[in-house]
């Protein structure tokens, strides 16, 4: 069977973080590891309710095939959302898709041929790398300062590549947490314009923006640019709902690729979200997801300074739900991974993050799916296993 395998499966490794979230079924470690939003913060009731009306009202149209393109109205509401945020789209520019992973999928589909470049940050966001990667491209990537992209390195590699995509997440970025600044938001607008290369920004963290500012998205000053959202971290992932908000001419081909993946994304879904986001004060319902992040966000960062040796550092993300951990130069995160599991706590090394050249000394830390106490103790375990690798 080996032979028959096609070369594009060779290339792509499994995801290193579902392997290990399966080191993390055991109930006695503490995990860090995973990207997984809090169940507390999901609509539960809401989504019952919800639900129930659209299959005692709607059962007739919902559990029938479907546009490709998805439900109209859900479609209008996400661009109604891009317009009070001050981005001027239109309900026909919107593909929902399952979930924005599919997304990425699709935007590979549409635009890569093998060896295409593709530009992404250092460290990037591990699916990326996998989703683009089943299309073989070749991977360049740019570092990642504190307020974003290092844009002369851009510049550079966009002149010297001449890559097709450039692929980024601008708020609350998963592995790191670090957000672009708004000039560099404008300066990386500035480089793409006249580069040939699409910009492909990807951002499912920035309704959970509980400090600072709203900041524009970049396709705010590239509107020639294809931009990736989520119900995931809003309302529930395993919905699996999102979209892709894209001008004509690409969501055309989109579309068409979309069609031949899955004709179209779950309509029941898309109908009871839709209900949600409309019958419901979303609100309230984000403020909720806010406080709750941000109050596990700051035990995790005073549970880090309190606790950790010098040395270490981490970022302070203004939203989302992971924060960016470097180590001494020269420390292994994988062998502290080692280390840490028998003190019974889980992260992500940051090896897995980056699509060439990996720093060893960094990790991620999520911290939306731990409770207060879990937070204190487990960052307590890790700063032993610190102490030993130290
Ligand atoms: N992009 C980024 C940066 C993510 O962190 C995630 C979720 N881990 C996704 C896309 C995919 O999210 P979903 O498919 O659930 O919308």
């Amino acid at each position: 069977m080996k032979d028959l395998f096609a070369d594009r499966m060779s290339k792509v490794p499994k995801s290193f973080v579902r392997e290990i979230l399966k080191v993390t079924e055991d109930s006695n470690i503490i995990s860090f590891g995973g990207g997984l939003p809090n169940p507390d913060s999901f609509p539960h009731t809401e989504i019952a309710e919800a639900a129930s009306k659209v299959l005692t009202l709607e059962s007739r149209e919902a559990l029938q095939y479907s546009t490709t393109e998805g439900y109209k109205p859900l479609r209008e509401y996400i661009a109604q959302r891009y317009c009070k945020g001050g981005l001027k789209v239109d309900a026909d520019e919107i593909l929902i898709t399952n979930g924005s992973q599919q997304g990425l999928d699709l935007v590979g589909k549409v635009f890569l041929n093998k060896d295409d470049g593709v530009v992404v940050e250092h460290p990037t966001y591990l699916a990326a790398i996998q989703a683009f990667g089943m299309y073989e491209p070749k991977f360049h990537s740019v570092k990642l300062m504190e307020d974003g992209p290092d844009t002369v390195a851009l510049e550079n590699l966009l002149k010297k590549e001449k890559p097709k995509l450039f692929y980024c997440v601008p708020n609350f970025q998963n592995p790191t947490g670090i957000s672009y600044s708004e000039d560099k938001r404008r300066e990386v607008a500035g480089i793409l314009r006249e580069s040939g290369t699409v910009l492909v920004e990807d951002n499912p963290y920035g309704e959970i923006r509980f400090m600072g500012k709203d900041l524009p998205p970049i396709k705010k000053f590239l509107p020639d640019s294809v931009l990736l959202g989520s119900f995931s971290k809003v309302v529930a992932p395993g919905i699996r709902l999102g979209w892709v908000a894209a001008g004509e001419e690409v969501m055309d081909k989109l579309v068409t690729a979309k069609q031949a993946s899955d004709l179209h994304s779950n309509y029941l879904a898309q109908r009871i979200v839709h209900g949600f986001l409309t019958q419901y004060d979303v609100e309230k319902h984000l403020d909720k997801i806010r406080t709750m992040y941000r109050r596990q966000r700051d035990l995790m960062v005073n549970s880090i300074e309190k606790y950790f040796p010098d040395g270490v550092t981490c970022t302070k993300p203004e939203g989302g739900m992971f924060l960016w951990v470097t180590l001494p130069e020269g420390v292994s995160s994988m062998e502290l991974f080692d280390l840490a599991i028998k003190e019974n706590v889980a992260f992500v090394p940051g090896k897995a993050f980056y699509a060439e050249d990996p720093e060893i000394n960094t990790m991620r830390l999520n911290f939306s799916n731990s409770n207060e106490e879990k937070i204190v103790e487990g960052i307590k375990r890790l700063a032993n296993a610190l102490e030993k690798i130290l």
